[in-house]
C-alpha cells in the first residue's frame, strides 16, 4: 500500500467520533494492507512504530519538528514557529507548507518505506543525532504528498490522535477475519497473552484465527496483566470466591512483570510496568537479582516497593515513585532500593502456567523461592489460606495498620485471567471514612466507596481567586465508556494541595488542544477554558457517588438505557462527590481509567 493511500484513511478516521465507522474503516484497511505491512500499519493507526514494551522513542519534540518542517520546506523556523501558534497543531502546519511548496504528487513512497525510514531516524543517536535526524526527516517529508505530511509530522511528537485504541483494532480485525464482531474475543484471548498489536494482526492475516491458537506466552513479550473487581466486606468475598480464598497484602507500589531467559551465554532480563512499558533501564538491582533466579527461563507478576528487610516496613508510595526517572538511577537504587514481591507464576521453564489454578500457580512459585537464594531483592508475596470473613478482616486491618493499601483475595481455582477484571481477584481496600475507623481499630469494615477512581483529565478552567497565581483554577475529570470515548464525572479544584495543583497545571500546559477532542462527551454547560488532549490519569478518592445533570458519565441519554433506578427524576449521569487527587498514576493509560460500568456497579454497591 502506498503511504497515500493509508493516510486518505487516517483523514476518514480522524473525520469520525463513530466508533462502528471506525471499525468498518479499519476493517478496510486490514483487508487492504499486505501481510508483510499489516503489522507495521497497526503501529502507526496508533500513532507508534512499535509496541511501548520496545521501548523505542524518536527523541523530537516539537521544537525539533519545527526545524525539520522548515528544513523541508525551505521556510524560515521563526516563520514555522508562528504559524504553529496559529494553527495549534504541527501536522496542519505540515500540511499547509506541503499544500504550497511541494504541489500534490501521486503514488509516493510505501506505506513500507516511510515506516522504516521512520524507525531508522528514530534509532539516529550518539554525537550529532539532531542534525541528522532533522536532515533525514526533512528529506522524508519532501517526497510527500501534503495529506501524508499530515499524519507523518504527528507521529514523533505524539499527536496522531484519531480516538480509537487497540481495543478497536481488536474488533476490525474481527470484523475483517470473520465479517463480524464475534471473534474478537478469541483475537483478544491471543492479545492478551502476546501483547502485541502487529504480531497479532500479521498472524490473523496470515492464517486466519486458526493461526492464533498457534500463539503461546513466550519470555520477553509482555502479558496483559490481570486485574482485580472490588466488593464491600469479607462476608462478601467469601461468597464470591470462597468456600476458601487465597489473601495477600495490597502493596502500594510499581506493578512489575519480570521476564527472564537464556540468550547466547547468559541471560536476559526485561521488566515491564502495569501498562507494559519497557522499565527495564529503571530498575538495575531488579535486573541483577532476576538473572540469579534458578531457572531456565521465567515470567513472573509481582509489586515492587522500597522495603527495609531489617524493620520489615514499606516505603510509602511517594517515595517509591522517586524510582520512576530517567536520570541518576544509579545513585537513587542505592537511596531506594526496591524489592518486588512476587505474588504469580505465569511461566516457568518453557512451559505456560496461565491456565493452571492458582493454588498450583502458587504452590510452584513456593518452590522456586525455597530454591532461590540471593539479596532479597526478589521475593516471595505473603499469602495465607482462610475461608473465614473474619481472618480476612483481621488481615486488611493488620495491613492497613503497616500503611499498606488493603487486601488482595485471590480465588484458589482461578487460572491467571490476563488482561482481565474479574472476582478471580478482589480488592479490599479501605477508603475514606472506613480507613479511618480500620485505623482506629473500630467496627468492621463496610466502606460506602469501594475504591478510588482513575480519572482522565480533560480539561481545565482558568483560575479565580488564589489559585488565580497558577493561571488555573480547576480540572474536568472523566471516565471511559466502552466505546472509546470519555465521560465527564467531577470537577477538581480544592482537593488538590498546591504542590499538586502546580504539577497539574504543568502537565496539563503540555496537553492542551485547540479544541474538544472528538472522543470527549461533556454538557455544553460545563465547557471548560482549556481542552486537554487524553492522556494524564489521576486517582481520585471521594465520598461518594451521586447523581448530576452536570455529567455525562452513564447518563441514560447518552447510554441508551433505562434510567439509574428506573426513576424519571434520575435521568442524570454519575458524579464524584467531595473528589479529592490522591496521585498521577503514570503507569496508567487513559484506556486504563475507569470505566463507566464500573461506576455504575460502584454505585449499585455504595451503602444505602
Ligand atoms: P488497583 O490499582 O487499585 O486496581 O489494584 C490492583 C493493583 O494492586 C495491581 O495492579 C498491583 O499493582 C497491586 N497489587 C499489590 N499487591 C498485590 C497482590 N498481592 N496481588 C495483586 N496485585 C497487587
Amino acid at each position: 500500500m502506498k503511504f497515500s493511500e493509508l493516510s486518505r484513511y487516517l483523514e476518514k478516521l480522524e473525520k469520525t467520533a463513530s466508533r462502528n465507522e471506525m471499525t468498518q474503516i479499519l476493517a478496510e484497511v486490514l483487508k487492504r494492507a499486505g501481510s508483510d505491512e499489516v503489522g507495521k500499519i497497526c503501529y502507526l493507526l496508533l500513532g507508534e512504530l512499535l509496541p511501548a514494551y520496545r521501548g523505542v522513542e524518536f527523541n523530537i519534540a516539537e521544537k525539533l519538528m519545527v526545524e525539520i518542517l522548515a528544513k523541508a520546506y525551505g521556510a524560515r523556523p521563526e516563520a514555522v514557529g508562528r504559524s504553529y501558534q496559529a494553527r495549534g497543531d504541527l501536522g496542519d502546519v505540515a500540511y499547509d507548507l506541503a499544500f504550497t511548496h511541494r504541489p500534490r504528487r501521486p503514488g509516493g513512497p510505501s506505506v513500507r518505506a516511510v515506516y522504516d525510514r521512520m524507525l531508522e531516524i528514530a534509532e539516529v543517536s550518539g554525537t550529532g543525532s539532531q542534525d541528522r535526524k532533522i536532515q533525514r526527516f526533512a528529506g522524508l517529508l519532501g517526497e510527500l504528498d501534503s495529506r501524508s505530511a499530515k499524519y507523518v509530522a504527528r507521529i514523533p511528537v505524539g499527536k496522531l490522535r484519531l480516538g480509537f485504541s487497540d481495543a478497536t483494532i481488536l474488533d476490525a480485525l474481527s470484523v475483517f477475519s470473520s465479517g463480524d464482531k464475534f471473534a474478537r474475543k478469541r483475537i483478544e484471548a491471543a492479545y492478551n497473552v502476546i501483547a502485541d498489536i502487529g504480531a497479532i494482526a500479521m498472524r490473523v492475516k496470515a492464517s486466519g484465527l486458526a493461526g492464533l491458537s498457534r500463539l503461546h506466552a513466550e519470555p520477553g513479550v509482555p502479558i496483559r496483566p490481570s486485574l482485580a473487581e472490588r466488593l464491600r466486606t469479607a462476608e462478601e468475598v467469601v461468597k464470591k470466591a470462597g468456600p476458601e480464598v487465597g489473601i495477600e497484602p495490597k502493596l502500594d507500589g510499581f506493578r512489575t512483570q519480570i521476564h527472564v531467559w537464556r540468550a547466547g551465554d547468559g541471560k536476559r532480563v526485561t521488566l515491564f510496568s502495569r501498562n507494559l512499558e519497557n522499565t527495564t533501564a529503571m530498575f538495575p538491582e531488579i535486573v541483577v537479582a532476576a538473572r540469579r533466579l534458578p531457572v531456565t527461563n521465567a515470567i513472573l507478576d509481582g509489586e515492587a516497593i522500597g522495603y527495609n528487610p531489617k524493620t520489615g516496613t514499606f516505603a510509602a508510595f511517594q517515595e517509591t515513585a522517586q524510582r520512576k526517572r530517567k536520570y541518576d538511577i544509579e545513585e537513587f537504587a542505592k537511596k531506594i532500593p526496591l524489592s518486588v514481591f512476587v505474588f504469580d507464576l505465569l511461566f516457568l521453564n518453557g512451559e505456560s502456567l496461565l491456565v493452571k489454578p492458582f493454588s498450583e500457580r502458587r504452590q510452584r512459585l513456593e518452590r522456586l523461592f525455597s530454591r532461590t537464594q540471593g539479596g532479597g531483592t526478589i521475593r516471595l508475596a505473603e499469602s495465607l489460606t482462610t475461608g473465614d470473613p473474619a481472618v480476612i478482616e483481621r488481615e486488611l486491618r493488620e495491613n492497613v495498620g503497616k500503611g499498606l493499601e488493603g487486601v488482595v483475595v485471590k480465588k484458589l481455582d482461578a487460572p491467571y485471567e490476563a488482561g482481565s477484571r474479574g472476582f478471580h481477584w478482589i480488592k479490599l481496600k479501605a477508603t475514606t471514612a472506613a480507613l479511618e475507623r480500620l485505623r482506629a481499630g473500630e467496627g468492621k469494615h463496610d466502606p460506602k466507596m469501594l475504591d478510588t477512581v482513575d480519572c482522565v483529565v480533560m480539561a481545565a478552567y482558568k483560575g479565580r481567586g488564589k489559585r488565580t497565581a497558577f493561571g488555573v483554577g480547576g480540572f474536568l475529570l472523566g471516565v471511559r465508556g466502552r466505546d472509546e470515548r470519555y465521560y465527564s464525572i467531577s470537577r477538581l479544584g480544592t482537593g488538590l494541595s498546591d504542590e499538586q495543583f502546580r504539577e497539574a497545571r504543568e502537565r496539563v500546559k503540555k496537553l492542551a488542544v485547540a479544541a474538544e477532542p472528538k472522543e470527549y462527551d461533556v454538557e455544553k454547560n460545563m465547557a471548560p477554558d482549556i481542552w486537554v488532549r487524553p492522556s494524564l490519569v489521576v486517582e481520585i478518592l471521594a465520598d461518594e457517588i451521586s447523581l448530576s445533570e452536570r455529567h455525562t458519565a452513564g447518563k441514560p441519554s447518552r447510554t441508551g438505557r433505562a434510567p439509574v433506578r428506573g426513576r424519571k427524576e434520575e435521568w442524570r449521569g454519575y458524579s464524584l462527590r467531595f473528589p479529592r487527587l490522591v496521585r498521577f498514576r503514570d503507569d496508567k493509560n487513559p484506556e486504563d481509567a475507569t470505566t463507566v460500568a464500573e461506576i455504575a456497579k460502584m454505585y449499585t454497591a455504595q451503602k444505602p
